[in-house]
């Protein structure tokens, strides 16, 4: 299809490049002219086992018949030759993963009368090198690196340090070397006939769909396989014809920062694939002809006001006349995702939902990720461009199959000269990426963007020796493989060793975007913290509540851990109590800190669940311990008060300690602990009332309830030992009791529970581990990777809820409790409160709320605000 004629076709027919050129070409913009072959053609090709479907050939050319047409040049003609550029173009676009071929349609007719013909010979021949160099290496498989080679050894014996510098007679002589070389290599001449070219580089785009890299980066995008490639052939342009001719790639908006001011790179006479491979380091906008950058400044506005979304799209100046070559959403960082989002909104080019639309949950992670600490004085070692912002420390690791390979078990940080599609594999590995060479717009640039990565590139300031063993700074210093250093790409500074980081603080966008989001979803966010700061920061988040404030954690502090001690050594209930009641005080001023805190807000406190072998020392330990003390001759007291630690810990140990004596089942058989840290719940509520202060809405919770006859016990233990406080105070604090839903039983029990319980809190990382009987401490390093590769389990079933199972379990005791108590209400306290998968399937099943890490809380906002947003298009649509 000309790209005049399928104005209105669709992404998944024409490709991404396809539809954003017959897009431009409507919008009146300067796209070269040409033509699409859909991905049908490809899935065809595919179908019938690479096999090129039936009157292809003849259709392309009666198409190229009008490019002759229009463009008044002769595919093949020695006169006025058309060239060609033949472009893969996937549905979603996936940078530099597949193949392109330039400058098609060059032989040794053309190529001759063309230089003849033109005031710039050395472009000519500079074409043609690059034709047969590319072609050689994608249609006919030759081997790249050994055009690399003879280009340097010409630069070399010609004493110049760019191609650019090199003779048309040496340019011409380089491209008769690269055809010896393919001749050599695959054993075949270099094709003559433009047609035949023309025909083996549609073949060859359509086989670069299903190239390793463009697998590897599918997967890792979950983009389907079955998609295919659409093929652009296009009449070229030159921006390698001289002084007033360039190339570029656009961005409607800053792609790092999201400001809205064209943004972009340039490098004058030379074309496109120079500027994204990376070899030579491009300028910036500002250093544009201001006649170009004017006309780039009103395709951007066109672009935009078209599309709707930040655009990221390729230009060529030939002899000072611009076209425009490809568009396509500009990938961003996190920070800039969500300020373009509420900036558009704020331009009245999208609607606030759809601001909330665009920016993806999980993007928010990298804007809530650690930055360096401000007040950290280490000294840069280099610097280079800041790619992508956010700071990641790791051990070096320069070769990217090794990276692929270490990254799994330890952070990294990929070190290339420059990276190319095949690193994709490293990239993903690693924690973040330092190049030598590159710009912005430099593909280690734009991927690590895209994946929220931290990336400094273009750091000309490092070498990395030619072995690829270490590489030196300006300065000397050499840093070698597996040593430690920290990239900030916010700065693009790198440093060695491991700097300091703090935690961030979101934007002023962000707040916005949150806002308009707490607007959409139905769902509530509560946070889990366990202290007073943990609670004011998850205020600070958004929080509408704690969900879950584990108290087992508020005895970690060294004063208060041997009093545990001593309390779980405790023979009989009277030491028992003597040593839980000195913990009172304690309790009694975390409540009163936390309360303060969420003042207003629900506090659900959860009742000791105390993995008792946690608080003690281990009996190898003790059995050393002795040892050392019966050959020191220490007083038989103090070796006696071992060896009855050591008893006890025999008394005490577990073959498995998760399905042991813990949770409730501890209280069951020593109420006395829930009796006291009720007490200190109720006594911090009743003081803050009496101060006249904005207590918290108290919920104190039981956990690991598996039978309805366990929460009626300790309910009333509760209730006594509350009732006792209020008496004696003589006020009254509302309060409820409710109870953790982590056994399979208690949901298949849950009608039973609901009896008695005024509410319910999913625990889904244990009701997963009894669920599945995976012991998550156990599972997750040995065979889930095993599972998730096999595709036993879509993903470990800890990150995201497994809805079929677990979700199965949440949905039936959702379901059965409110019909026994139709007010219930229902939370979920696991860390999948914060995986927005798992909080899509949270909101659909019912809950009231998600609780998860005070760093989450964002995230939950922003996806529980999708999950909303994507219900009501199902209900409109239905
Ligand atoms: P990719 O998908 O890797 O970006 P492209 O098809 O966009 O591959 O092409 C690679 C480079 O070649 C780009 O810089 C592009 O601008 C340039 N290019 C493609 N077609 C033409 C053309 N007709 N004239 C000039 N340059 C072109
Ligand atoms: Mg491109
Ligand atoms: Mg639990």
């Amino acid at each position: 299809m000309l790209f005049q004629e399928a104005r209105g076709g669709d992404k998944f027919l024409l490709g991404g490049k396809g539809y954003g050129l017959v897009e431009m070409t409507s919008l009146g913009l300067p796209v070269p002219p040409g033509f699409v072959i859909t991905t049908e053609v490809c899935k065809q090709y595919y179908a019938e086992k690479g096999k090129v479907p039936k009157g292809l050939f003849e259709d392309i050319r009666s198409k190229i018949a009008a490019l002759e047409r229009q463009t008044g040049k002769r595919f093949g003609g020695e006169e006025k030759p058309l060239l060609l550029s033949v472009r893969s173009g996937a549905p979603f676009s996936m940078p530099g993963m597949m193949d392109t071929i330039l400058n098609l349609g060059l032989n040794d007719r053309t190529v001759k009368s063309l230089a003849s013909a033109s005031k710039n010979p050395r472009f000519v021949y500079d074409s043609y090198r690059r034709l047969v160099q590319m072609f050689g290496k994608v249609a006919m498989g030759a081997d790249g690196s050994a055009f690399e080679k003879i280009l340097e050894e010409r630069r070399k014996k010609a004493g110049v340090t760019a191609d650019i510098g090199l003779s048309p007679e040496e340019l011409q002589s380089v491209a008769e070397a690269f055809k010896r070389v393919v001749k050599a290599q695959t054993g075949r001449d270099f094709p003559q006939d433009p047609f035949v070219q023309l025909e083996m580089a549609v073949e060859a785009v359509l086989r670069s769909w299903n190239n390793n890299r463009a697998k590897e980066y599918r997967k890792f995008y979950h983009i389907a396989d079955d998609l295919g490639t659409a093929v652009n052939i296009q009449t070229m342009v030159f921006g390698n014809s001289g002084e007033k001719s360039g190339s570029g790639v656009g961005f409607t908006r800053n792609p790092s920062t999201g400001e809205n001011k064209l943004f972009g790179e340039y490098l004058p006479n030379a074309q496109g694939e120079d500027v994204v491979a990376g070899v030579r380091t491009p300028v910036g906008m500002d250093k544009v002809e201001p006649g170009i950058r004017k006309q780039l400044e009103v395709v951007a506005t066109k672009l935009e006001s078209h599309f709707k979304d930040m655009q990221d799209f390729e230009f060529t100046v030939e002899d000072g006349t611009l076209y425009t070559l490809q568009t396509r959403n500009g990938k961003r960082t996190a920070q800039a995702a969500v300020k373009i989002a509420v900036d558009m909104a704020d331009e009245g080019l999208i609607s606030p939902e759809e601001s909330v639309a665009r920016v993806e949950p999980e993007m928010l992670e990298a804007l809530l990720h650690r930055r360096l600490d401000p007040a950290a004085t280490d000294k840069p070692i280099a610097k280079g461009l800041d790619a992508s912002p956010g700071a990641a420390a790791g051990e070096v690791v320069f070769d990217t199959e090794e990276a692929a390979k270490v990254g799994a078990g330890k952070r990294i940080i990929l070190v290339r000269s420059e990276t190319t599609p095949e690193d994709i594999k490293g990239l993903i590995a690693s924690q973040g990426v330092l190049t030598q060479r590159g710009g912005m717009t430099s593909h280690a640039a734009v991927v690590a963007r895209g994946m929220g990565k931290p990336a400094v590139v273009g750091c000309s300031e490092i070498e990395i020796a030619s072995d690829g063993d270490y590489f030196t700074t300006k300065s000397g210093q050499k840093i070698r493989k597996g040593d430690t250093i920290t990239i900030d790409g916010t700065t693009g500074n790198v440093y060695s060793g491991e700097v300091r980081m703090v935690d961030p603080e979101a934007s002023k966008e962000l707040s916005v975007l949150l806002k308009t989001a707490d607007g959409i979803r139905k769902l509530g966010v509560w946070a889990n913290a366990d202290t007073p700061e943990a609670a004011t920061r998850a205020r600070d988040f958004g929080a509408e509540g704690i969900g879950l404030c584990r108290t087992e954690r508020m005895f970690n502090a060294p004063n208060r851990l041997p009093i545990v001690r001593e309390m779980i050594m405790s023979r009989d209930e009277e030491t028992r109590r003597k040593h839980l009641y000195k913990l009172f005080p304690f309790q009694l001023s975390d409540f009163r800190a936390i309360f303060t805190a969420m003042s207003g807000k629900p506090v659900v406190v959860r009742l000791l669940d105390l993995p008792l072998h946690e608080f003690l020392p281990t009996s190898e330990d003790l059995i050393i311990e002795l040892q050392g003390m019966r050959e020191k001759h220490v007083p038989a007291s103090e070796i006696e008060a071992i060896e009855e630690m050591l008893a006890r810990v025999r008394q005490l140990s577990e073959h498995n300690p998760m399905l042991g004596h813990r949770g409730c089942r501890l209280a069951v058989t020593y109420p006395e602990i829930y009796e006291m840290q009720t007490k200190a719940i109720m006594q911090a509520a009743v003081e803050l009332k009496k101060e006249g202060k904005k207590g918290a809405l108290v919920k104190i919770m039981i956990p690991l309830v598996a039978d309805a006859g366990e929460f009626r016990f300790l309910r009333g233990v509760i209730t006594a030992a509350a009732e006792g406080v209020l008496k004696e105070s003589g006020t009254t604090v509302a309060y409820q009791v409710g109870t953790m839903i982590e056994t399979p039983r208690a949901a298949l029990t849950a009608a039973e529970i609901a009896k008695l319980s005024d509410f319910f809190s999913f625990g889904t990382n244990d009701l997963t581990q009894t669920t599945f009987g995976f012991s998550r401490d156990d599972v997750e390093a040995k065979f889930i990777p095993r599972y998730i590769q096999m595709g036993i389990l879509p993903q470990s079933p800890f990150d995201s809820v497994d809805t079929s199972g677990v979700g199965k379990l949440v949905k039936m005791a959702v379901r059965e409790g409110r019909e026994v108590k139709q007010e219930l209400e229902v939370g979920i306290c696991g860390e999948h409160g914060g995986d927005p998968k798992s909080i899509a399937f949270f909101s659909e099943a019912g809950l009231n709320y998600v609780s998860c890490s005070a760093f989450r809380v964002p995230i939950a906002r922003l996806a529980a605000a999708h999950a909303a947003l994507a219900r009501k298009t199902t209900a409109v649509t239905t």
